[in-house]
């Protein structure tokens, strides 16, 4: 097994990753900014290097700042988290060109996956159902007019680059084309350095159920089920949970098969998550995430595995240790994600904590990097912890979440977290029938009834 490994990002991905490390016996190296010197991934880590300054591009971009650090350690493998290089195809070749192992799939399979209109043909190719839309990219408005005919509004344009819920536009009718195309092709360019952009139908009222895999890149591979990952803000997950309310075993093996073949036939190794829109008991690829998901914790937690320790034992080159018979779902759970916000109108709230108290008792896991007196530094991600509680079916974990909500305490700075009292109460939330524009519908009438 790998003695010591480098963990390429920061806050609540990096202790986790430092934890499985730790309960395999590998040492760790964490890196960090300026800003995050006293951070908590810092601090549990066996060692600590700084590799330059708060903006991310000088530092947890900065490949050569993290190359640099793995000779300085000695450290022989990188674990990306998730954002920062963890779907950077350039990345994963400069790892492997310095002798290192990279914690994750081939720089191929991350290339082909992180353009959205190859990825899309990949997958059609290797028999998994996708939204109608363009054969590929859409040069100009004329072509954009003709398709958005041939398939019918409303329409979806998406830069093949996107990612975040960013350079997706939508047009509802044919007046609306013009700017959806042209904003998706500028903010392709503008976020992501590449304008090309293509078009889907848009579904009117799905579900965005993504299936999990697992492939040890000689060709075995796995699904853990789905996630249900419907309740969205500006196309940003906020809930998530596992098994999906409204998928059954018999429909979640039929495309749990098909996805696992799917990785399978082109040999992909360690995880993924193959994202679908889900409408009429019909699956739409949309795109696969070629990493660890920040809502694993709950596959983990019905299936009773540890993504990480499985994505290092596959990198170094050992089977995984499940086979599909053994992957049984047990209970249901349910992961919220609290970031530092204010509410109504989610504007980042970075600052001091001056009170804290996690939430804790049977079936609650907190993944957090906070603490008593950290400075929430403000050029990161807003994402401060995520609460996942896990019971024998679902009506007992909304009630085991809701005791862990009351129980938390963030001071100091504003949180997202009152915003799951309500929301805990709707009709929607309870039977599990909301879908992907629910919850913009509900913050909407929230502000127009206060
Ligand atoms: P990103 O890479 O930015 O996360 P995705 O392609 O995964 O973008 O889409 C994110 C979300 O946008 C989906 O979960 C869904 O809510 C919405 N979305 C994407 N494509 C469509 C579509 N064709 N119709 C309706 N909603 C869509």
């Amino acid at each position: 097994m790998f003695e010591k490994i480098l963990i390429a990002n920061r806050g609540e991905i990096a202790l986790r990753v430092i934890r499985a490390a730790r309960e395999m016996g590998i040492k760790t190296v964490a890196v960090h900014s300026t800003a995050d010197s006293d951070a908590m991934h810092v601090r549990m880590a066996d060692e600590a290097i700084c590799i330059g300054p708060p903006p991310s591009n000088s530092s947890y971009l900065s490949i050569p700042a993290i190359i640099s650090a793995c000779e300085i350690t000695g450290a022989q493998a990188i674990h990306p988290g998730y954002g920062f290089l963890s779907e950077n195809p350039k990345f994963v070749q400069i790892v492997e060109d310095h002798g290192l192992k990279f914690i994750g799939p081939t720089a191929e399979h991350i290339r082909t996956m992180g353009d959205k209109i190859s990825a899309k043909k990949t997958m059609q190719a290797l028999g998994v159902p996708c939204v109608t839309g363009s054969e590929g990219g859409v040069d100009t408005l004329k072509e954009a007019y003709e398709i958005a005919e041939s398939i019918g509004y409303p329409i979806i344009i998406k830069a093949t680059a996107g990612g975040g819920g960013k350079g997706m536009k939508l047009a509802l009718k044919r007046e609306d084309l013009e700017e959806a195309y042209k904003m998706a092709k500028s903010e392709g360019r503008s976020s992501f350095g590449n304008e090309a952009v293509y078009m889907e139908k848009y579904l009117l009222a799905p579900k965005h159920i993504e299936i999990q895999v697992f492939g040890d890149g000689k060709g075995r591979a796995v699904h853990l089920g789905e996630r249900d990952c419907s309740l969205q803000r500006r196309h940003q997950k906020i809930l998530e949970e596992a098994p999906g309310p409204e998928i059954n075993e018999e429909t979640r093996q039929r495309i749990g098969k098909l996805c696992a073949n799917a990785i399978s036939k082109i040999n992909y190794a360690g995880a993924g998550t193959i994202e679908f829109l889900y409408e009429n008991d019909e699956f739409y690829f949309i795109e696969m995430n070629t990493r660890l998901q920040v809502e694993h914790p709950v596959t983990e937690a019905i299936y009773n595995v540890d993504l990480v320790k499985e994505q290092i034992r596959v990198a170094f080159g050992l089977p995984m240790s499940f086979i599909q018979e053994e992957l049984k779902i047990n209970g249901h759970s349910i992961e919220v994600r609290i970031n530092a916000e204010r509410l109504p109108n989610f504007n980042p709230c970075p600052g001091k904590i001056t009170q804290f108290h996690a939430p804790g008792g049977l079936g609650v896991r907190m993944d957090s990097a906070i603490y008593d007196g950290y400075s929430i530094p403000p050029y990161y991600d807003s994402l401060i912890a995520k609460i996942i509680v896990h019971a024998e079916n679902r009506s007992s974990a909304i009630n085991r979440l809701k005791r862990a909500l009351s129980e938390l305490i963030v001071d100091g700075v504003d949180t997202t977290a009152p915003l799951f009292d309500p929301l805990l109460l709707e009709k929607e939330i309870i039977d599990g029938s909301y879908n992907i524009h629910w919850l913009e519908n509900w913050l909407q009438a929230s502000v127009e009834n206060a």
